[in-house]
């Protein structure tokens, strides 16, 4: 939660805890100027950061994964009072960061750095160098559902590849934020690669429009996307945007039932569904439909708000889970809780089996703790009602059938699909991770996430001249022209079929 002073100088805002109300800390509303002056500084920063060089980059980065390693009790703590997600589940968090911090650096000279390329056979007196150059500055405007593993995702990946990293963290959040630019200046505190600035959405508009970034990683909602993509426009800033989803998980016929339903209920109720890939409609298939239904609301009555999840971090978004609840409650089956279910801030678990289609509750996000569970007649209608969304994120497919299901999660919309598991695509550095459709473009993680901080460098370089063939010189004859097309003939003119 959010507070803002009434003082029209020296802006502050405060960051509440959402479970007490109590006030966790007080920052800083950095302005237009502030956000530039922070740019201008991490601009110099770049170019030192750049000039140390991949090993110069890994060994710092590896240092400050130690010191977030051996502050992760202090962040955990301070996860847990800014969002009010249980401690256990603040430190699973961090610890995904911290595997994907050592990934990213470790892995960025063999991803980025020079290498040879084929320069083909029309280039055989060519030498092609293939190089990934940073960018500069990086803006990362970040969520407050996981303030550590989220950013990271971006940061970790922008400064491997040899970038600065302005930061502007949720409001809600500012202090995890704060905390991670703290403790990087342990591992690197020669020069501010990894600054933060916060404040309110105002903030984050600012650091967009900025004309000193070189790029913005976004991870928010759908809508907040398209106004920053507005602002970047300005200055022909690129994007990635990680926006939301509406993720489905589909049960096969030969599925682990048990299993499945565990994964279900995970997936859709940790974080107080607060998840951008948890699971938000479940699509089972006729035959154990009824079983599964006995599995799932068996389990869920064991799991309470304010015990195994925490609050509903925004205020805000409450609105909007009630509201789902209340459509899906009045044209389906309620299996578990309902309207009663919203006692804020918390929301207990709430199970709808037979929603429409086009009800709000199966067509929007929710980002709270309900599941829509619908019976389906195969695994080809669930897909297709899986995929009938203008969101595209991540989904998962529980069944007894490697075949079917790795043919399931290819067909399935979205960049990534779990198997058997839930988002355990998530916890693997080397997947990019990121959606299409209205649940944005581009990557964060894996090689793709740090090219995507990076841009390509091509050299070509003629190692000798190539007798006869002067092609690109005003000197060229005809007998040059002709050899060329006899080779061109030669090497691609035959049709096989
Ligand atoms: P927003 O998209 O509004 O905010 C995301 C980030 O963008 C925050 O840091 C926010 O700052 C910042 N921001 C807000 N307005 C602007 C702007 N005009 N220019 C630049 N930056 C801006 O998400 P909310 O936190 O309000 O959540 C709303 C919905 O978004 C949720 O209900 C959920 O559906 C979805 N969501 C999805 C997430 C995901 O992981 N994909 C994560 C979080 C939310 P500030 O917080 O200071 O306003």
């Amino acid at each position: 939660m959010t507070r803002m002073t009434a003082t029209t100088e020296n802006r502050t805002f405060d960051s509440l805890n959402p479970a007490t109300g109590g006030t966790v800390g007080t920052h800083p509303v950095h302005d237009a100027a502030a956000v530039r002056a922070a740019v201008g500084r991490a601009s110099e920063a770049a170019s030192w950061w750049a000039e140390l060089g991949y090993a110069g980059r890994r060994a710092r980065l590896l240092d400050y994964k130690a010191v977030i390693t051996q502050n992760l009790k202090r962040i955990a703590s301070l996860v847990h009072e800014e969002t009010g997600k249980p401690e256990g589940d603040a430190t699973l968090e961090i610890v995904l960061a911290i595997t994907h911090l050592d990934w990213a650096a470790r892995r960025a000279q063999r991803v980025l750095g020079p290498h040879r390329v084929a320069s083909g056979l029309l280039g055989v007196n060519l030498a092609a160098t293939l190089e990934y150059q940073p960018l500069g500055v990086v803006g990362v405007i970040g969520p407050w559902n996981y303030p550590v593993f989220t950013p990271m995702g971006s940061i970790a990946y922008a400064l491997a590849a040899g970038n600065a990293v302005v930061f502007k963290p949720s409001e809600l959040t500012p202090g995890v934020g704060l905390l991670l630019a703290e403790l990087m200046r342990e591992s690197v505190p020669e020069q501010p690669v990894f600054q933060v600035v916060t404040g309110l959405g105002e903030t984050g508009a600012a650091l967009a429009s900025d004309p000193g970034i070189a790029k913005i990683a976004f991870t928010g909602s759908t809508a907040t996307a398209k106004r920053v993509m507005t602002a970047c426009a300005a200055n022909l800033t690129p994007i990635v945007a990680e926006c939301g989803g509406k993720d489905a998980l589909i049960v096969d016929v030969d599925a682990d039932l048990g299993a499945a339903a565990d994964a279900a209920l995970w997936g859709a109720l940790s974080n107080a569904g607060q998840t951008c890939v948890g699971v938000e409609r479940v699509y089972v298939v006729d035959a154990v439909y009824d079983e599964f239904l006995r599995e799932l609301t068996g389990r869920a009555r064991q799991v309470k708000a304010g015990e195994q999840y925490g609050p509903i971090t925004m205020p805000g978004q409450l609105a909007i889970i009630e509201r789902h609840i209340d459509a899906a409650t009045a044209g389906g089956r309620t299996l578990l809780g309902g309207p009663e279910s919203v006692r804020a801030p918390y929301v207990d678990p709430v199970i709808v089996a037979d929603v429409p289609e086009d009800s709000p509750a199966v067509t929007e996000e929710t980002f709270g703790p309900t599941i829509t569970v619908k019976r389906v007649a195969d695994t080809e209608e669930a897909l297709a009602k899986a995929n009938a969304s203008a969101y595209g994120l991540a989904g998962t497919v529980f069944s007894g059938n490697t075949r079917r299901a790795m043919d399931l999660a290819r067909r399935m919309r979205g960049g990534m699909t779990a198997i058997n598991s839930v988002i355990s695509f998530a916890g693997i550095p080397a997947l990019p991770f990121g959606g299409v459709g209205d649940s944005g473009f581009g990557r964060i993680h894996g090689a793709d996430g740090l090219r995507e901080f990076a841009r390509p460098k091509s050299i070509s370089r003629q190692r000798f001249a190539l007798p006869g063939m002067k092609l690109t010189s005003f000197g060229r004859g005809q007998a040059e022209l002709d050899r060329l097309v006899k080779l061109v003939t030669f090497l691609h003119g035959r049709r096989k079929h």
